[in-house]
């Protein structure tokens, strides 16, 4: 049977919803995260597609101010961000499940090893070529045990970073203490070129939990893990969305599906070119505001999957087609939705133009 083809657009379709990504802000954070790393080099997670910005521009940002280590969750996003750059290292963070080794094996990425058989399969299948080495400490998420990195299961391996990873760096309580004073015992018994411990709220606890390498994420992209960082790390990623339509609703109106919003007088109404697809979720339902200059407009009703109403009474000139920008700096997007800063980022979704400004 004959199949059709979708003919490519002659002109570009235009977009009417945009994330504009702050390069200097993404820099200036990496600096501050560099210099909170003290004596260690200070590496970028850049999974999950760059926490939903985009990897492959946040990794040419990055490597051009000086970042050399950078780090994915798999393969397959290592892939895309192929051919790699010369002098920088890349390493995949779930290691070399059995479906990987001929792919790594030929790879300039490093597998983080998680468990014997991932060790297994790398001195097996990995040529001699260097990897990295996950020990937990305490958080039972991915890692070998201190007892079995010590007892010479690594022997012969070449190891460039031995890593592991804080549960609860952004807090203050003993269970840092005592992931430190694990790693230190593993990593006094294990040869590596490289110790690393800390992400982005790890630097934040100070010089003893740097080590040679550091590995921040979310503070990268605008995230505030700790009060430390407040002030000094800058919002990357802005929400703009189009206007669709402007409207003036009357006394006893309802918002939305569900009508879970009524006017109690007459009022005035944008409505914005965004919705949950998007990754503005209906926890910003009632709660999630515009902001237009030093004005604030308070998201009204329910967020439906494409479209969001906004409260403008206080913005008589704002019209249909003008641009609104959501507050999305993150510590307050966080407040207003009951989201965590991580899932706010990456949930933004694919139909935004990520524009690099
Ligand atoms: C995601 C991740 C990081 C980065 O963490 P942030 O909290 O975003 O700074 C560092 N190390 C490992 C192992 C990770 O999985």
């Amino acid at each position: 049977m004959a199949r059709t083809a979708i003919p490519a657009p002659v002109i570009q379709p235009h977009h009417p919803l945009r994330l504009k990504i702050d390069r200097e802000a993404l820099v200036s954070n990496w600096h501050w995260l560099s210099r909170m790393s003290g004596a260690a080099v200070c590496g970028a997670a850049v999974k999950a597609n760059g926490y939903g910005l985009g990897a492959r521009e946040t990794v040419m940002e990055l490597s051009n101010a000086g970042c050399r280590d950078f780090f994915v969750s798999t393969w397959a996003e290592a892939e895309p961000l192929m051919p790699w750059l010369g002098g920088t290292g890349l390493s995949v963070l779930h290691g070399l499940a059995e479906e990987d080794v001929a792919h790594a094996a030929a790879s300039h990425a490093r597998p983080v090893l998680n468990t014997p058989l991932q060790v297994a399969r790398w001195r097996e299948g990995g040529r001699g070529r260097p990897c990295d080495v996950m020990i937990d400490t305490g958080m039972n998420r991915l890692g070998l045990s201190g007892r079995e990195a010590a007892g010479g299961m690594l022997e012969g391996l070449m190891v460039e970073t031995l890593m592991s990873h804080l549960a609860c760096a952004d807090e203050d309580i003993d269970a840092n203490r005592r992931q430190l004073d694990a790693f230190r015992a593993v990593a006094a018994a294990v040869p590596a070129r490289r110790l690393s411990l800390a992400n982005s709220a790890g630097i934040c606890l100070g010089a003893d939990y740097a080590f040679d390498l550091t590995r921040p994420g979310l503070a990268l992209y605008g995230g505030i893990p700790r009060p430390e960082a407040e002030g000094q790390i800058r919002q990357v990623v802005r929400i703009e969305a189009q206007i669709v339509q402007r409207r003036r609703i009357g006394a006893g109106d309802a918002v939305g599906y569900n009508a879970t919003f009524t006017a109690g007088e007459g009022m005035e109404l944008a409505i914005l070119n965004l919705g949950y697809a998007d990754g503005y979720l209906r926890a910003f339902s009632s709660r999630g505001r515009a902001r237009i200059g030093d004005a604030f407009a308070p998201v009204v009703g329910r967020v439906s999957m494409d479209l969001t109403a906004i409260a403008v009474d206080a913005l008589p000139e704002l019209r249909e087609g003008d641009w609104v920008e959501l507050d999305f700096s993150l510590p307050s997007a966080a407040a207003q939705s009951a989201l965590s800063q991580y899932e706010l980022l990456t949930m933004l979704g694919s139909r935004y133009e990520r524009a690099w400004v």
